[in-house]
């Protein structure tokens, strides 16, 4: 890439506080958001074409084959996948571009585009985790319970990412992001501490007190 434009790969439980840590770190940021095409129902708070655009199993494995996809996944028994061209024509343009998605799909685009930085916030507990995500109450408890273990999982593949912060107080948590951004763009090492090996106990702590 002869640009500096960055791709910055975000990946967060869901319940973790993930969307509003993100407004705020980027409400005044000239990044491109990229929407994800996504085949789950829309729920009360989502709106098309701003959250995701939804669509049907057959469009989207329709684009699958078309390689219309940088790259997709399957979470919680619906694809999610991030449009290829919108995000390319960004980074071509010089813009940064924004990608909120799963752990799957964030080791697919760190391995074809390795300049791309990867960031994972964790949420204080699992337990913590699971409480939010009934007090959100936009899920069936079925659903929660399949989402609290799906989150497990991710917490361990924490580990394989570029930086990782805990949103455990929402100020603290977008002063960090914020260190991280800035020092990827100035490459220099002030935001060394939330390097994933310097996050190992923290994130074997969070997985204790699931
Ligand atoms: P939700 O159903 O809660 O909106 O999203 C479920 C998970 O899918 C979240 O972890 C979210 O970040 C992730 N996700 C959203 N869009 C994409 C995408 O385009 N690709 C992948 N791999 N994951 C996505």
């Amino acid at each position: 890439m002869m640009n500096n434009a960055k791709l910055i790969i975000v990946s967060a439980p869901s319940g973790c506080g993930k969307g509003t840590i993100l407004s705020e770190v980027f409400k005044n940021r000239d990044v491109f958001y990229s929407i994800s095409c996504t085949t789950r129902k829309p729920r009360d708070i989502d709106i098309e074409e701003v959250t995701y655009h939804f669509i049907s199993k057959e469009e989207f494995e329709k684009l699958i084959a078309e390689g219309g996809f940088l790259e997709y996944a399957k979470y919680a028994d619906n694809y999610y996948g991030t449009p290829r061209a919108a995000a390319e024509k960004n980074l071509a343009e010089g813009k940064d571009v924004v990608l909120e998605i799963e752990t799957q799909g964030a080791f697919q685009v760190k391995e074809k585009m390795p300049d791309s930085v990867s960031i994972f916030i964790l949420p204080p507990s699992i337990k913590e985790l699971d409480r939010r995500l009934h007090k959100r109450d936009t899920e069936t408890d079925e659903v929660i319970v399949k989402r609290v273990s799906q989150a497990a999982g991710e917490i361990e593949r924490a580990q394989r990412y570029d930086y990782v912060i805990m949103n455990d107080h929402l100020e603290d948590a977008i002063r960090d992001f914020e260190l991280i951004l800035s020092s990827v763009k100035n490459n220099d090492n002030q935001a060394d501490k939330f390097k994933a090996e310097n996050m190992k106990e923290i994130i074997e702590e969070v997985l204790r007190n699931a």
